[in-house]
Protein backbone atom coordinates (compact mmCIF):
# COMPACT_ATOMS: atom_id res chain seq x y z
CA UNK A 1 0.00 0.00 0.00
CA UNK A 2 1.51 3.62 -0.71
CA UNK A 3 0.91 5.68 1.60
CA UNK A 4 0.76 9.69 2.20
CA UNK A 5 4.02 10.21 2.67
CA UNK A 6 4.69 8.69 -1.02
CA UNK A 7 2.27 10.11 -2.75
CA UNK A 8 3.16 12.92 -2.05
CA UNK A 9 6.69 12.01 -3.40
CA UNK A 10 5.08 10.79 -6.21
CA UNK A 11 2.77 13.63 -7.15
CA UNK A 12 4.48 16.76 -6.94
CA UNK A 13 1.32 18.52 -7.05
CA UNK A 14 -0.34 17.60 -4.39
CA UNK A 15 2.40 18.62 -2.50
CA UNK A 16 1.82 22.47 -3.53
CA UNK A 17 -2.28 21.61 -2.70
CA UNK A 18 -0.83 20.23 0.47
CA UNK A 19 1.64 23.38 0.71
CA UNK A 20 -1.07 25.84 0.14
CA UNK A 21 -1.66 26.66 4.37
CA UNK A 22 -3.68 26.72 6.23
CA UNK A 23 -6.78 26.24 4.09
CA UNK A 24 -7.10 23.21 2.37
CA UNK A 25 -8.06 24.41 -1.41
CA UNK A 26 -11.56 24.84 -2.42
CA UNK A 27 -10.69 22.44 -5.01
CA UNK A 28 -9.61 19.74 -3.68
CA UNK A 29 -11.91 19.63 -0.18
CA UNK A 30 -14.88 18.30 -1.95
CA UNK A 31 -12.90 14.90 -3.55
CA UNK A 32 -12.37 14.06 0.36
CA UNK A 33 -13.85 11.87 1.98
CA UNK A 34 -12.24 11.14 5.19
CA UNK A 35 -12.70 7.15 6.90
CA UNK A 36 -11.78 9.02 9.85
CA UNK A 37 -13.94 10.16 12.47
CA UNK A 38 -12.26 11.30 15.57
CA UNK A 39 -13.63 12.42 19.07
CA UNK A 40 -12.52 12.92 22.33
CA UNK A 41 -14.38 11.29 24.81
CA UNK A 42 -14.13 13.55 27.57
CA UNK A 43 -14.05 16.08 26.36
CA UNK A 44 -10.57 18.65 26.64
CA UNK A 45 -10.38 18.04 30.77
CA UNK A 46 -11.48 14.47 30.84
CA UNK A 47 -9.67 11.25 30.92
CA UNK A 48 -8.00 11.41 27.68
CA UNK A 49 -9.94 8.85 25.41
CA UNK A 50 -9.81 9.60 21.14
CA UNK A 51 -12.20 7.68 19.75
CA UNK A 52 -11.73 6.84 16.17
CA UNK A 53 -14.46 5.59 14.08
CA UNK A 54 -13.83 4.38 10.69
CA UNK A 55 -15.96 4.40 8.23
CA UNK A 56 -15.06 0.92 6.68
CA UNK A 57 -16.25 -2.14 8.34
CA UNK A 58 -17.80 -0.94 11.37
CA UNK A 59 -14.75 -0.66 13.02
CA UNK A 60 -13.14 1.62 15.87
CA UNK A 61 -9.82 2.58 17.08
CA UNK A 62 -8.90 4.22 20.53
CA UNK A 63 -5.87 6.16 21.56
CA UNK A 64 -5.96 6.10 25.41
CA UNK A 65 -8.03 4.12 27.87
CA UNK A 66 -9.00 6.46 30.44
CA UNK A 67 -12.67 6.81 31.48
CA UNK A 68 -15.39 5.24 28.89
CA UNK A 69 -18.44 4.97 30.71
CA UNK A 70 -20.20 7.32 28.39
CA UNK A 71 -19.45 5.43 25.41
CA UNK A 72 -22.06 3.33 25.02
CA UNK A 73 -21.47 -0.50 24.54
CA UNK A 74 -22.33 -0.93 20.89
CA UNK A 75 -19.35 1.53 20.37
CA UNK A 76 -16.91 -0.08 22.55
CA UNK A 77 -17.56 -3.78 21.28
CA UNK A 78 -16.46 -2.18 17.77
CA UNK A 79 -13.05 -1.33 18.72
CA UNK A 80 -10.48 -3.76 18.03
CA UNK A 81 -7.11 -1.48 17.99
CA UNK A 82 -6.03 0.28 21.42
CA UNK A 83 -3.13 2.15 21.62
CA UNK A 84 -2.46 3.53 25.22
CA UNK A 85 0.67 5.85 25.67
CA UNK A 86 1.55 4.95 28.78
CA UNK A 87 -0.35 3.12 31.98
CA UNK A 88 -0.33 6.38 34.47
CA UNK A 89 -4.23 5.92 36.20
CA UNK A 90 -6.11 8.55 33.65
CA UNK A 91 -5.07 6.84 30.46
CA UNK A 92 -5.85 3.18 31.21
CA UNK A 93 -8.38 3.00 33.93
CA UNK A 94 -10.90 2.16 31.21
CA UNK A 95 -9.87 -1.02 30.76
CA UNK A 96 -12.34 -2.75 33.29
CA UNK A 97 -14.61 -0.79 32.16
CA UNK A 98 -14.06 -2.89 28.48
CA UNK A 99 -13.43 -6.25 30.15
CA UNK A 100 -16.63 -6.23 31.86
CA UNK A 101 -18.78 -5.70 28.65
CA UNK A 102 -16.47 -7.87 26.77
CA UNK A 103 -15.84 -11.41 28.41
CA UNK A 104 -18.47 -13.18 27.48
CA UNK A 105 -18.54 -12.23 23.99
CA UNK A 106 -16.40 -13.66 21.06
CA UNK A 107 -13.99 -10.99 20.91
CA UNK A 108 -10.33 -10.20 19.69
CA UNK A 109 -8.83 -7.02 20.43
CA UNK A 110 -5.05 -5.85 19.77
CA UNK A 111 -3.78 -3.40 22.19
CA UNK A 112 -0.43 -1.73 22.19
CA UNK A 113 1.56 0.50 24.78
CA UNK A 114 4.85 1.14 25.92
CA UNK A 115 7.56 -1.22 27.84
CA UNK A 116 5.93 -2.82 30.78
CA UNK A 117 2.62 -2.83 28.92
CA UNK A 118 2.26 -6.58 28.92
CA UNK A 119 3.07 -6.85 32.70
CA UNK A 120 0.11 -4.01 33.44
CA UNK A 121 -2.29 -5.48 31.10
CA UNK A 122 -1.62 -8.72 33.00
CA UNK A 123 -1.90 -7.51 36.67
CA UNK A 124 -5.31 -5.75 35.70
CA UNK A 125 -6.50 -9.00 34.64
CA UNK A 126 -5.39 -11.26 37.55
CA UNK A 127 -6.95 -8.71 39.77
CA UNK A 128 -10.09 -11.04 39.46
CA UNK A 129 -10.79 -14.87 40.10
CA UNK A 130 -11.54 -16.80 36.40
CA UNK A 131 -11.62 -20.16 37.33
CA UNK A 132 -15.11 -20.38 35.45
CA UNK A 133 -13.76 -19.30 32.69
CA UNK A 134 -12.70 -22.47 30.76
CA UNK A 135 -16.58 -23.09 30.42
CA UNK A 136 -17.65 -20.42 28.68
CA UNK A 137 -18.71 -20.78 25.46
CA UNK A 138 -17.44 -17.87 23.89
CA UNK A 139 -13.59 -17.21 24.11
CA UNK A 140 -12.34 -13.26 24.91
CA UNK A 141 -8.72 -12.39 23.53
CA UNK A 142 -6.30 -9.88 24.10
CA UNK A 143 -3.07 -9.30 21.97
CA UNK A 144 -0.70 -7.01 23.24
CA UNK A 145 2.20 -5.57 22.21
CA UNK A 146 4.70 -3.38 23.74
CA UNK A 147 7.43 -1.13 22.07
CA UNK A 148 10.87 -0.11 23.46
CA UNK A 149 12.78 2.81 22.66
CA UNK A 150 14.97 0.40 20.11
CA UNK A 151 11.66 -0.34 18.28
CA UNK A 152 11.91 -3.82 19.58
CA UNK A 153 8.75 -4.84 20.40
CA UNK A 154 7.11 -7.74 22.49
CA UNK A 155 3.83 -9.42 22.04
CA UNK A 156 2.15 -11.57 24.48
CA UNK A 157 -2.14 -13.03 24.31
CA UNK A 158 -4.18 -13.27 27.06
CA UNK A 159 -7.39 -15.73 26.65
CA UNK A 160 -10.63 -15.90 28.57
CA UNK A 161 -10.51 -19.76 28.53
CA UNK A 162 -7.29 -19.51 29.78
CA UNK A 163 -8.11 -17.68 32.54
CA UNK A 164 -6.06 -14.96 30.86
CA UNK A 165 -2.78 -17.07 31.15
CA UNK A 166 0.09 -15.01 29.85
CA UNK A 167 1.27 -16.90 26.29
CA UNK A 168 4.24 -15.46 24.84
CA UNK A 169 3.87 -13.88 21.15
CA UNK A 170 6.47 -13.09 18.67
CA UNK A 171 9.17 -10.19 18.98
CA UNK A 172 10.00 -8.29 16.12
CA UNK A 173 11.45 -4.59 15.26
CA UNK A 174 9.12 -1.96 13.59
CA UNK A 175 10.37 0.01 10.27
CA UNK A 176 10.28 3.37 10.37
CA UNK A 177 8.02 3.61 12.90
CA UNK A 178 5.22 1.44 11.55
CA UNK A 179 3.61 -0.17 14.21
CA UNK A 180 0.50 -0.96 12.82
CA UNK A 181 -0.47 -1.66 8.62
CA UNK A 182 -3.82 -2.08 6.99
CA UNK A 183 -4.80 -1.57 3.49
CA UNK A 184 -6.89 1.04 4.68
CA UNK A 185 -5.23 2.61 7.18
CA UNK A 186 -1.33 2.35 9.44
CA UNK A 187 -0.39 3.78 13.17
CA UNK A 188 2.85 5.01 13.27
CA UNK A 189 4.60 5.44 16.93
CA UNK A 190 6.98 8.04 18.31
CA UNK A 191 8.63 6.59 22.16
CA UNK A 192 8.47 9.97 24.03
CA UNK A 193 9.71 10.91 27.38
CA UNK A 194 7.35 11.95 29.94
CA UNK A 195 10.14 10.90 32.88
CA UNK A 196 8.90 7.17 32.00
CA UNK A 197 8.86 6.52 28.38
CA UNK A 198 5.09 7.36 26.51
CA UNK A 199 4.01 6.80 22.93
CA UNK A 200 2.78 9.14 20.52
CA UNK A 201 0.84 7.80 17.47
CA UNK A 202 -0.20 9.29 13.46
CA UNK A 203 -3.53 7.42 12.24
CA UNK A 204 -3.03 7.61 8.55
CA UNK A 205 -5.49 6.98 6.17
CA UNK A 206 -4.38 5.30 2.37
CA UNK A 207 -4.68 7.54 -0.70
CA UNK A 208 -8.21 7.49 -2.12
CA UNK A 209 -8.25 7.53 -6.02
CA UNK A 210 -11.19 8.70 -6.95
CA UNK A 211 -12.41 7.58 -10.54
CA UNK A 212 -14.77 10.79 -12.41
CA UNK A 213 -17.80 8.36 -14.31
CA UNK A 214 -17.95 11.98 -16.38
CA UNK A 215 -14.66 11.95 -17.69
CA UNK A 216 -15.05 7.86 -18.55
CA UNK A 217 -17.99 8.92 -20.21
CA UNK A 218 -15.87 12.06 -21.70
CA UNK A 219 -13.50 9.42 -22.81
CA UNK A 220 -16.19 6.93 -24.00
CA UNK A 221 -15.16 4.58 -21.54
CA UNK A 222 -17.09 2.10 -19.28
CA UNK A 223 -16.89 1.65 -15.97
CA UNK A 224 -16.01 -2.11 -14.60
CA UNK A 225 -13.57 -4.50 -12.92
CA UNK A 226 -10.99 -2.79 -14.76
CA UNK A 227 -10.97 0.48 -12.96
CA UNK A 228 -9.62 -1.83 -9.93
CA UNK A 229 -6.52 -1.75 -12.15
CA UNK A 230 -5.95 1.95 -13.28
CA UNK A 231 -6.50 2.49 -9.77
CA UNK A 232 -3.59 0.35 -8.71
CA UNK A 233 -1.43 1.91 -11.45
CA UNK A 234 -2.30 5.05 -10.23
CA UNK A 235 -1.26 4.15 -6.21
CA UNK A 236 1.57 2.32 -7.54
CA UNK A 237 2.87 5.94 -9.54
CA UNK A 238 3.37 3.56 -12.79
CA UNK A 239 4.73 5.46 -15.89
CA UNK A 240 2.79 6.98 -18.45
CA UNK A 241 2.73 4.62 -20.82
CA UNK A 242 1.84 1.79 -18.69
CA UNK A 243 -0.53 -0.09 -20.44
CA UNK A 244 -4.43 -0.99 -18.87
CA UNK A 245 -6.28 -3.23 -20.14
CA UNK A 246 -10.26 -2.32 -20.75
CA UNK A 247 -12.10 -4.95 -20.73
CA UNK A 248 -15.62 -4.93 -22.13
CA UNK A 249 -18.07 -7.68 -22.27
CA UNK A 250 -17.33 -8.70 -25.79
CA UNK A 251 -14.38 -6.26 -26.48
CA UNK A 252 -10.93 -5.71 -25.08
CA UNK A 253 -8.71 -3.04 -25.75
CA UNK A 254 -5.15 -0.95 -24.14
CA UNK A 255 -5.13 2.02 -23.34
CA UNK A 256 -1.77 3.95 -21.79
CA UNK A 257 -1.76 5.16 -18.31
CA UNK A 258 -1.73 9.02 -18.95
CA UNK A 259 -4.69 8.57 -21.24
CA UNK A 260 -6.64 7.84 -18.60
CA UNK A 261 -5.20 9.95 -15.79
CA UNK A 262 -7.73 12.57 -16.58
CA UNK A 263 -10.45 10.34 -15.32
CA UNK A 264 -9.02 10.00 -11.89
CA UNK A 265 -8.08 12.30 -9.06
CA UNK A 266 -5.71 11.54 -6.29
CA UNK A 267 -6.27 12.70 -2.80
CA UNK A 268 -3.50 12.10 0.04
CA UNK A 269 -5.55 10.21 2.64
CA UNK A 270 -6.16 12.04 6.68
CA UNK A 271 -3.26 12.07 8.98
CA UNK A 272 -4.19 12.55 12.63
CA UNK A 273 -1.94 12.59 15.20
CA UNK A 274 -2.45 11.84 18.80
CA UNK A 275 0.28 12.97 21.51
CA UNK A 276 0.24 13.62 25.31
CA UNK A 277 2.25 13.32 28.80
CA UNK A 278 5.21 14.66 27.14
CA UNK A 279 8.15 16.74 28.84
CA UNK A 280 8.72 19.81 27.08
CA UNK A 281 12.08 18.89 25.80
CA UNK A 282 13.95 19.27 22.29
CA UNK A 283 14.48 15.99 22.04
CA UNK A 284 10.55 15.53 22.35
CA UNK A 285 9.61 18.15 20.13
CA UNK A 286 11.86 16.76 17.59
CA UNK A 287 10.04 13.69 17.75
CA UNK A 288 6.65 14.57 17.75
CA UNK A 289 7.56 17.24 14.90
CA UNK A 290 8.51 14.28 12.58
CA UNK A 291 5.44 12.68 13.95
CA UNK A 292 2.95 14.43 13.19
CA UNK A 293 4.65 16.36 10.33
CA UNK A 294 1.33 17.45 7.98
CA UNK A 295 -1.29 15.83 9.78
CA UNK A 296 -4.43 17.38 8.96
CA UNK A 297 -5.63 17.30 12.43
CA UNK A 298 -3.51 16.88 15.78
CA UNK A 299 -4.53 15.99 19.50
CA UNK A 300 -2.21 16.93 21.85
CA UNK A 301 -2.03 17.96 25.53
CA UNK A 302 -2.17 21.57 26.62
CA UNK A 303 -1.90 20.42 30.51
CA UNK A 304 -1.01 23.79 32.13
CA UNK A 305 -1.05 27.24 30.60
CA UNK A 306 1.73 29.14 29.84
CA UNK A 307 1.86 31.03 33.40
CA UNK A 308 2.76 27.79 34.62
CA UNK A 309 5.62 26.70 32.80
CA UNK A 310 7.16 25.83 35.86
CA UNK A 311 5.02 23.51 36.86
CA UNK A 312 4.54 22.16 33.54
CA UNK A 313 8.24 21.17 33.60
CA UNK A 314 7.89 19.82 36.60
CA UNK A 315 5.03 16.99 36.04
CA UNK A 316 7.09 16.82 32.41
CA UNK A 317 3.39 17.94 30.76
CA UNK A 318 3.24 20.77 27.72
CA UNK A 319 2.02 23.98 28.42
CA UNK A 320 -0.36 25.56 25.94
CA UNK A 321 2.32 27.47 24.58
CA UNK A 322 4.35 24.52 23.62
CA UNK A 323 1.29 22.68 22.03
CA UNK A 324 0.77 25.38 19.68
CA UNK A 325 4.88 25.87 18.81
CA UNK A 326 5.22 22.22 18.32
CA UNK A 327 1.66 21.93 16.12
CA UNK A 328 3.46 24.98 14.05
CA UNK A 329 6.38 23.49 13.41
CA UNK A 330 4.85 20.30 12.22
CA UNK A 331 3.06 21.64 9.80
CA UNK A 332 -0.60 20.75 11.02
CA UNK A 333 -3.69 22.11 9.70
CA UNK A 334 -6.11 22.00 12.93
CA UNK A 335 -4.88 21.45 16.16
CA UNK A 336 -7.17 19.87 19.28
CA UNK A 337 -5.51 20.53 22.94
CA UNK A 338 -6.82 18.69 25.57
CA UNK A 339 -6.25 17.17 28.93
CA UNK A 340 -6.61 20.96 30.10
CA UNK A 341 -5.16 20.33 33.90
CA UNK A 342 -8.41 20.55 36.30
CA UNK A 343 -7.09 23.49 38.10
CA UNK A 344 -8.35 25.15 35.23
CA UNK A 345 -11.67 24.56 35.32
CA UNK A 346 -13.86 27.07 33.58
CA UNK A 347 -11.26 28.29 31.91
CA UNK A 348 -11.01 26.87 28.42
CA UNK A 349 -11.24 29.85 26.83
CA UNK A 350 -7.88 31.49 28.27
CA UNK A 351 -6.14 27.71 26.98
CA UNK A 352 -7.88 28.00 24.17
CA UNK A 353 -6.48 31.17 23.24
CA UNK A 354 -3.08 31.04 24.49
CA UNK A 355 -2.78 27.97 22.15
CA UNK A 356 -4.08 29.32 19.36
CA UNK A 357 -2.03 32.82 19.80
CA UNK A 358 1.21 30.16 19.57
CA UNK A 359 -0.29 28.41 17.13
CA UNK A 360 -0.40 31.17 15.00
CA UNK A 361 2.83 32.35 15.88
CA UNK A 362 2.31 35.28 18.14
CA UNK A 363 4.42 36.06 20.15
CA UNK A 364 3.28 36.39 24.43
CA UNK A 365 3.77 39.01 26.66
ZN1 LIG B 1 1.00 10.71 32.61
Amino acid sequence: MLHRRAVIEAHPNLLKLYSARPGMPDTLAPFMRPLLHPNLVNGRSGDPALYVETLFEKRAILFDLGDITVLSPRKIQRLDHIFVSHAHMDHFAGFDQLLRLLVGREKTLRLYGPEGFISHVGHKLHGYIWNLAAGYPCDLIFIVTEIAASFETRAAQFRLKRAFAEEPGRSRRIADGVLYQEPSFRVCVSVLNHRIPCLGFAIEEAIHVNVWKTRLAELGLPVGAWLRELKRAVTENMPDEHPIRIATPGAARELPLATLRYAVTVTAGQKIGYVTDVADTAANRQSIIRLVQNADLLFIEAAFAEADAALAQERAHLTTAAAGQIARAAGVRRLEPFHFSPRYAGEDERMLNEVRAAFAGQCSG
